[in-house]
């Protein structure tokens, strides 16, 4: 028994569970006991350090240990009872060949198509079904229902193999005997026997191409019993095949950011503050290189998959094979073999905040880019954790150096760099120095004769599109219009699962609910009072689009948002087409604002800059200053300085002013004063508690309760109950409960506890036991 290997374990009378060894130890247990029935795994499938951060993530973002492994595991390794099971792609061949339990299971499966693990544990009338499961898992004859979502399909190919008495080298000469009065045979032959021992194996496309011979070719070398065709199953991992290439030779400041990294310690996180286009990646090429080349593994965490998709190209020219990516738009199987790969000593894996579970065993460097992205933290489900944070903790765990990149830090980031936590390491111009881009505000009071753009963006994008450049249009809000109203009573096209207004998305004809998905056609007439003039007010990125194609219909028109990238085949689609010059306009969300790297951008427009301030957040004016300065560093990255125009009716607000001038130590002084004078982190540590239930009253009587026990002990850092801004989300009513604490980690864990005993309370209620509980720190 040791540590990291799954197990199987009995609770209750007849509830199989998988575990997994957390702790080998001889102390006499405190609480009961239950016996383990089956060892699933031979060898861990995680090491010591990975469980030390589980446990580190459970604690501090206050959530069971179970749900964080649910987060790390891909979904390969997780057995639960409730998991189901359906045929894979060998059922077939292999059905008539299984015996015992194993043919039971296989057969459960085909009659009733789909099973979960608990139903197969009473078919077969045993406790332990973990074992037979697994089996069937890894010969493929069984699958995860999960992994069918993914829409997986084994990658197979038609393999050429010499048959078994041709493999020796004496029986060669018999072997071009027999192809002798055929050219394009023996062509073929040897072809075949070069393939193979560059790569061990022999697809047959590959032959044809290399040897230049037609298929026929191969049935002859077939019919003479030479050759045989076989399925192979290629790995997911996309092998680079093209020649690798040198990373650039570095600028002045890149050699001096490295000298001074390197003297910096490794103990300490170093935020590397590059404006936007200094290169901070080429930076990250070197350390990575240096750490490979000690034969340790690095973790280059990324917030977006939009910048993995546009890295990935960036960094296997120089990586090749090394590479490895990993997020969760990836099929089960990928997953897995990137997590074996790791396990068994992979270099470099570039992955979004997931990555951060990989079972690494020589961990030597983390970067996190764009570490002032909010997507680094996790909301829903639990474990919400920021993995930017975490990833310092796994640094510390395994004594390996960490930089965290941005053009904008975060607050926190830069607070810890002030308080000598952190080590800041600035770079203050761009490579190849071309200027910044220059920012003008357009103000929108002035009027404009179009709807949404002012004249000084229409003229900007003309003059830049007759210059031959591209543009890019950021508008944070997707689909066509937020709001059907009826202009006679008033009434507005809301949600019936949340209290909120569906957007109209035009190209598909709905009214869609971007919390919770609900979907209905637009009315056509009002349902209140029967009106037949329903307007839409507001706009998203679909509108923009739209009334672009009307006004300059010569251009090229892309969107990058959501609706247009939501798999990854699409989003690498539209990036390549901008990049090789395809689109004159890219018109999108946040996610054409973040780290991407064209060269050929010469204009950047915000289309609504107001849009940005006004959201209830503490952090509102900080992702505003950040969404806009990343855009604007869009702009100019190459060739020529950029120009950014930024669309705006509060043109004198202080945020604005900041970004027209990079003034990052500005912004950030008044943005630290403010959370200073209203109690807000870094000065303290916030925890949100939220609370829902499907009855208004109920959720609201939770969250009095709540309040309440946590007031008796915590006073003052108690506030709530607070009603959202949202009361109603997928049809349950939510509460809000908001603690404010001093950052003495005796109060914290204190604290944790007490909501942990109270949520526990709340729920032995009357009525309430149905309430959620939902506990967010560091929100
Ligand atoms: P950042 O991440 O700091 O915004 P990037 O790393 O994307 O900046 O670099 C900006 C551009 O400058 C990229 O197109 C990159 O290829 C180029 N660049 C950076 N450093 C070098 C270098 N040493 N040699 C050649 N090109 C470089
Ligand atoms: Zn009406
Ligand atoms: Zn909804």
């Amino acid at each position: 028994m040791h540590l990291g290997i799954r197990v199987e374990v009995v609770f209750g009378k007849r509830r199989i569970y998988s575990g997994l060894v957390a702790r080998v130890h001889q102390e006499a247990p405190t609480y009961r006991v239950r016996p383990i029935i089956s060892v699933l795994d031979s060898a861990s499938i995680i090491g010591e350090k990975s469980l030390k951060l589980w446990f580190w993530i459970a604690d501090y973002y206050a959530c069971g240990i179970g749900q964080v492994m649910l987060a790390a595991l891909p979904s390969r390794l997780k057995l639960q009872s409730d998991t189901i099971v359906t045929a894979g792609v060998e059922m077939e061949d292999a059905l008539f060949e299984l015996e015992g339990h194993h043919a039971t299971i296989a057969k459960a499966i085909i009659a009733q198509e789909s099973v979960s693990i608990d139903k197969i544990s009473d078919i077969l009338q045993i406790q332990s079904v973990y074992p037979y499961i697994k089996d069937l898992l890894e010969a493929q004859i069984i699958t995860l229902d999960e992994e069918l979502k993914d829409e997986y399909k084994p990658k197979l190919a038609t393999e050429i193999v010499l048959i078994h008495s041709y493999q020796a080298e004496a029986d060669l000469a018999a072997l071009f005997a027999l192809t002798k009065n055929a050219a394009a045979q023996t062509r073929a032959v040897l072809a075949l026997i070069d393939l193979m021992r560059d790569q061990g194996y022999v697809l047959q496309a590959d032959l044809v191409k290399q040897a230049g011979i037609t298929h026929a070719v191969i049935g002859a070398l077939e019919k003479k019993g030479i050759v045989e065709k076989r399925e192979r199953e290629l790995s997911r991992i996309k092998h680079f095949d093209q020649d690798l290439e040198v990373a650039p030779s570095l600028s002045e400041e890149q050699v001096s950011t490295l000298q001074q990294i390197e003297r910096t310690p490794n103990a300490k996180p170093i935020l590397l503050h590059g404006v936007t286009g200094s290169g901070k990646t080429r930076i990250y090429v070197d350390l990575i290189q240096k750490i490979i080349a000690l034969n340790r593994q690095v973790l280059y965490l990324v917030p977006e998959i939009a910048l993995t998709t546009q890295l990935v190209t960036r960094l296997e020219v120089i990586f090749g094979d090394e590479l490895l990516v990993y997020h969760s738009r990836m099929s089960a199987d990928e997953r897995v073999e990137v997590w074996m790969r790791m396990q068994e000593g992979g270099k470099l894996v570039l992955g979004a905040r997931s990555a951060l579970f990989l079972p690494f065993t020589e961990l030597g460097l983390i970067v996190v880019d764009e570490e002032h992205d909010g997507s680094y933290k996790q909301d829903n489900p639990a474990p919400r954790y920021q993995a930017r944070d975490s990833a310092v903790f796994l640094a510390r765990l395994h004594q390996c150096r960490i930089v965290l990149g941005s053009a904008t830090p975060s607050l926190e980031s830069y607070f810890n760099c002030l308080q000598d936590k952190y080590h800041r390491i600035e770079m203050k111009s761009r490579y190849g120095d071309i200027p910044l881009p220059e920012v003008v505000v357009a103000d929108l009071r002035a009027g404009k004769k179009n709807a949404y753009f002012s004249d000084l963006l229409l003229d900007e994008i003309e003059q830049n599109h007759r210059d031959g450049f591209q543009t890019i249009l950021f508008q944070n809000r997707r689909g066509f219009a937020p709001v059907l109203m009826c202009s006679t009573c008033g009434w507005h096209n809301e949600c019936k699962n949340c209290d909120t207004t569906l957007v109209y998305h035009k190209y598909k004809d709905v009214m869609q609910c971007h919390l919770c998905g609900f979907q209905e056609r637009p009315a056509a007439q009002c349902p209140s009072c029967g009106d037949h003039e329903l307007t839409l007010k507001g706009f998203g990125t679909e509108t923009i689009e739209d009334e672009l194609r009307l006004l300059l219909p010569q251009y090229r028109i892309g969107r990058m948002d959501l609706d247009t990238a939501r798999g990854k085949k699409k989003l690498s689609a539209i990036i390549t087409k901008f990049e090789e010059g395809a689109l004159d306009i890219l018109v999108g969300t946040q996610m054409v604002a973040k780290g991407l790297d064209f060269s050929r951008v010469g204009l950047v427009g915000v289309i609504s800059a107001d849009q940005l301030l006004h959201y209830p957040d503490f952090r509102a004016t900080e992702r505003a200053f950040q969404l806009m300065v990343q855009v604007s560093g869009r702009a100019g990255r190459k060739h020529r300085r950029g120009r950014v125009v930024i669309q705006a009716y509060q043109i004198m607000h202080p945020v604005i002013a900041d970004v027209l001038t990079n003034a990052y130590t500005s912004f950030y002084q008044r943005e630290i004063q403010e959370r200073k004078n209203f109690n807000f982190p870094p000065f303290v540590r916030l925890i949100h508690i939220t609370v829902r239930h499907g009855t208004a009253a109920k959720s609201e009587a939770a969250a009095f309760y709540l309040t309440k026990s946590l007031h008796a002990k915590l006073g003052s850092r108690v506030y709530g109950p607070i009603k959202p801004s949202i009361g109603r989300v997928r049809n349950k009513y939510v509460h809000e409960i908001v603690i404010k604490l001093e950052k003495e980690p005796l109060i914290i864990a204190k604290t944790k506890l007490l909501i942990k005993a109270a949520s526990t309370q709340v729920k032995k209620q009357t009525g309430l036991s149905t309430t959620r509980i939902a506990v967010n720190v560091d929100p």
